[in-house]
Order: structure tokens, then sequence, then C-alpha cells
């Protein structure tokens, strides 16, 4: 919900000031937004994109996550849901969507002239808050453009950077480019839903996990995936829509191969920018915020956690995001309220604060 209520995203700036100001509805921000509720803390979460979950939601909704504890297996939009539910259904929470965080001033806070709030500049207009937590993941990310081939014309087409439901993939002869992870990840996943699955590569090795590179090769000696390697996209046509493809090896021009396609799914990688947070007094090392054992990072009152820190032995996961935020929400509201002890009481204990009356 956006803070005058509704879902559009489009939301006017509020003068009231929450706890903790939450950047990115990605899993660590949305579970931030959590941890923030069971320590009676308010908050509010923004985020760039339209919709909340993060990688999960943009990059591979219809993957199996098969490392978050407790679950043996989910979909990452399942993933997504549960903690929607656990964190926006529970406590009220504001998501301001399509909102970005610009600017960052300090100033007195006017409940408490000895104490200083945060003023945030975005989209939506002006928010107070007396903490911050980033968890802006990569920052804005977008896909990689094809080199040397002008893809343009048939984006919107036939040609994609993203599977959203695999559903749109149903029945359609489907050829893949790239040789990383998401390429090959793509097509074991998608073995099951496309008429036929080809993947093009310019290289003879991938640079994907080596358990799903053998799926791969054991989906193409099994006649179920067509392995064009060393090959790139020559030429594609179509009515309007992609038809056909036509494929040139790599190391021999002359040698083509046309296809009959639907759909051309580019997975050659993203480029991910910090944006406007790069402008921010923060430590940043390799597009990474510095942050200290207690997630604190080099600016009053910002905490971090998530795929957007650096610290010595730091892992992008989502479990350790997690802890890495339940950390950081224990630091901003000791600052806010140091008389509050930083260890949680047990959840057993306590239930829900102001959950469903019965449920506690
Ligand atoms: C293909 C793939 C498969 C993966 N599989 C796994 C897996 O199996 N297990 C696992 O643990 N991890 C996996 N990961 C990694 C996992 O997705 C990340 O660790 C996780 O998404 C990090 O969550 P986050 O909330 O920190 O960041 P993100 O999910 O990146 O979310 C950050 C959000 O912040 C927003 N944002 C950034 N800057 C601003 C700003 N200035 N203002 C407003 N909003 C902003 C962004 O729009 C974004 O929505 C995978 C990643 C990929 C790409």
């Amino acid at each position: 919900m956006s803070e005058n209520g509704d879902h559009s995203g489009a939301a006017t700036a509020s003068p009231e000031i929450r706890d903790i100001t939450v950047i990115g509805a990605g899993p660590v921000g949305l579970i931030t937004a959590f941890w923030a509720g069971m320590r009676e803390a308010s908050a509010r979460i923004i985020d760039s994109l339209p919709e909340i979950g993060g990688q999960l939601t943009t990059l591979y909704p219809e993957k199996w996550i098969f490392d978050v504890p407790g679950y043996p297996r989910v979909l990452a939009k399942d993933l997504v849901e549960q903690l929607r539910r656990q964190s926006l259904e529970q406590f009220d929470v504001p998501v301001l969507l399509e909102t970005t965080a610009h600017k960052v001033t300090y100033e007195p806070d006017p409940t408490d002239p000895e104490r200083e709030v945060i003023r945030l500049e975005t989209d939506a207009g002006d928010l107070l808050t007396r903490t911050v937590v980033i968890a802006g993941g990569h920052g804005a990310f977008e896909p990689k453009r094809l080199p040397g081939f002008d893809m343009t014309p048939w984006e919107g087409r036939g040609a994609h950077y993203l599977v959203g439901e695999k559903a749109a993939f149903a029945g359609k002869k489907v050829v893949i480019v790239g040789g990383g992870d998401s390429a090959c990840d793509w097509v074991v996943n998608l073995l099951d839903t496309a008429d036929t699955i080809t993947l093009v590569h310019r290289r003879e090795e991938f640079r994907a996990h080596e358990a799903t590179v053998a799926e791969v090769r054991a989906a193409a000696a099994a006649g179920q995936v067509d392995l064009r390697t060393p090959y790139e996209i020559k030429r594609i046509e179509g009515n309007g829509q992609i038809e056909r493809i036509t494929l040139s090896r790599a190391d021999d021009e002359g040698d083509e191969v046309e296809l009959s396609c639907d759909v051309v799914l580019l997975q050659l990688g993203f480029k991910t920018a910090l944006g406007p947070l790069k402008e921010w007094p923060l430590e940043i090392q390799k597009g990474a915020i510095v942050v200290d054992a207690l997630m604190k990072t080099s600016m009053e009152g910002v905490w971090a956690a998530g795929d957007i820190t650096t610290f010595d032995g730091k892992l992008k996961l989502i479990a350790t995001g997690f802890a890495e935020s339940a950390i950081a929400v224990a630091q901003a509201v000791h600052h806010i309220r140091p008389d509050m002890r930083l260890q949680p009481k047990y959840s057993t204990n306590t239930g829900v604060p102001g959950s469903v009356e019965g449920e506690a």
C-alpha cells in the first residue's frame, strides 16, 4: 500500500515521521519491515520498480529456490508472496512503488529539537524518517543488450529479456541466447513448457554452474535441446512477430542455419547501477555499501542489508540478507530508543505485536 492507502505507487508525500524507511522492496527490504514491526517500530518501504520482490520478481519469478531455510524448495514468486503476507499484512507498512530515493539531508526533529531526522527526497515527494535501512540490492538493474545485433525492432514482437510467466512460452519454439547461469537455467526450466528449445552461445564453453551445464548437455544428448555453439544470431525475420532466425558459426560466417522460431530469450546478464545512492556520502567499494559488523554505513542513522552491502565474508544470499536485516533493525531501533534492548524477545513468547486478536 502507498502512504495514502492505495496500491498505485503514485503517493503524495506524507509529513509523518516514520521510525525506519526501507529503501528497496526486495526480499530483504520486505523482511526489514517485518523485523521493524516485531520491534514495534513504524516502517515504510520505497522501491523504484512497479512491483515488490526485487530480483525475485523481476529476474526469476518462476525459478525454484532451494536454500531458504524452512523451505525445501520454493518458487521465487511464492517466497515474495509469503514475505508480503508476513510483513505487509501483519503490520501497517506503507509501500511506495515507482519511487526512487534520490537525495538525503538531515534536519532537527520537529518533535524533539535535540534530535535529528532524515529527509529523503523521492519521486513521491519528501519523506521524513528517523533512520534508513538501505536494502537496495544491486541498485537499479537493466538487461544487457546483444552486442553487434540490433534487437530493438523485435522487442515486444518475440524478443524477451525477462521471463515473467513461464506460461507465455508454452508451446513456443524458443531460442535462448547466452552462456551464463541464467541462459542455462532457463533451458532447464523451460524444458517442460516450450515446444522446442535451442541454446545459442558464441563460445564453445559455458560460464554456468557445472551441474546446470551437465543438465543442459544431457538434455541436448537426449534430443530435447538443440545446442548451437559457437553460433551467433545473423538474421531475424517475421511478419510483425519473430518467425525465423538465422544463426551463423562464430568462426565461419558462411556456415549458416535457419530455424523456425517464435521467441528469442536473451540472457546476457544484467547491468547494475547504484544510481542516486552513489551521490550519498556512503563508503562504496566495488558498487556495494561498506558496512561494519552492526550493518552500520558511514552515514549517521543509516544501516544497510542484503545484496547491497559489503564486508569481510559477505555472502549474497537471501538467507544471509534476512539475518543482516535483523541486525540492522535492532541497531536502528536501539538508536531511536536507547532504552530498548538489542536482543529481541522470542516471537514464541511475544507473538506478533498488534496481530489479529486471538493469535497473539
Ligand atoms: C537468477 C538468480 C537466481 C538466484 N537464486 C538464488 C537462490 O537460489 N538463493 C539465494 O539465496 N539467492 C539467489 N539469488 C540472489 C538473490 O536474488 C539476492 O540475494 C536477493 O534478491 C537480494 O535481495 P535484496 O532485497 O538485498 O535485493 P534485491 O532483490 O535486488 O532488491 C532490491 C530492491 O531495491 C530497489 N532499489 C534499489 N535502489 C533504489 C533506490 N535508490 N530507491 C528505491 N528503490 C531502490 C530495487 O528496485 C530492488 O527492487 C539469485 C539471483 C539471481 C539473479
